[in-house]
């Protein structure tokens, strides 16, 4: 049985937290391969101004040029309406119909996954490997799928990564704020920000 890790975010920016995350995620699950499947509209971030999905999609793919393990995928941004994560993984297991699913997440987004739409149905069609993240603890949200969930406890698998507390919300606020984002992300992302001038405060219009 082949194994097809999938990393969904927003990716906005992709950075080394995401790149460790799918990297220790892949060798410690031996996993054939891990797809990055950026969103189109997230349903947790409707509030907030995203980048548009195709600069997000192009700071991904040059992210992860260099490892063959890693592919990107178009499933969520070409899809219209908000990106669903069941309606993601129904399209894979089709599309993958002899890997086994292995949904790879930060602690903060997992313990979320009562929120997600149809959690239950997300959980029957996919493994988890959760990455330990600073400041997110797992014990409570254990407790919780091992009350509400019994059956599925054996699906989600704890993976402690080096900490990076690094979020692409702090390395907006740091452009914005005019502080480097230098060694956060990649080389090839980073000079993509500064010239495309992503995350810069909006110009006051007088
Ligand atoms: P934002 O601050 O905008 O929410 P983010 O850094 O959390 O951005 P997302 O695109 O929201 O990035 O995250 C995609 C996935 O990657 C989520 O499952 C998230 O938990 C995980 N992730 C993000 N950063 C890290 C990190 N530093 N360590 C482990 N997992 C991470
Ligand atoms: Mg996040």
């Amino acid at each position: 049985m082949l194994r097809l890790g999938i990393m969904g975010g927003t990716f906005d920016p992709i950075h080394y937290g995401h790149l460790v995350a799918a990297e220790m995620a892949r060798t410690e699950f031996a996993l054939d391969k891990v797809l990055f499947i950026p969103n189109g509209v997230s349903p947790h971030k409707m509030r907030r101004e995203i980048t548009d999905a195709q600069t997000r999609y192009r700071m991904v793919e040059m992210a992860i040029r260099d490892n063959p393990e890693f592919t990107i995928s178009r499933i969520e941004i070409e899809r219209t309406g908000p990106s669903y994560a069941v309606d993601t993984l129904k399209e894979l297991r089709q599309l993958y119909p002899h890997h086994a699913l292995y949904f790879i997440t930060g602690m903060d987004a997992l313990q979320e996954i009562f929120d997600w739409h149809k959690a239950k149905e997300i959980l029957e069609l996919t493994e988890f490997i959760a990455a330990t993240r600073p400041g997110y603890e797992s014990r409570d949200f254990l407790l919780k799928i091992a009350s509400e969930y019994p059956q599925f406890l054996p699906k989600i698998h704890l993976l402690e990564v080096p900490a990076l507390a690094i979020s692409s919300t702090d390395i907006r606020q740091r452009v914005a704020r005019g502080q480097s984002i230098r060694y956060l992300l990649p080389k090839e992302a980073y000079t993509y920000i500064l010239t495309a001038k992503l995350y810069l405060p909006q110009a006051d219009c007088e």
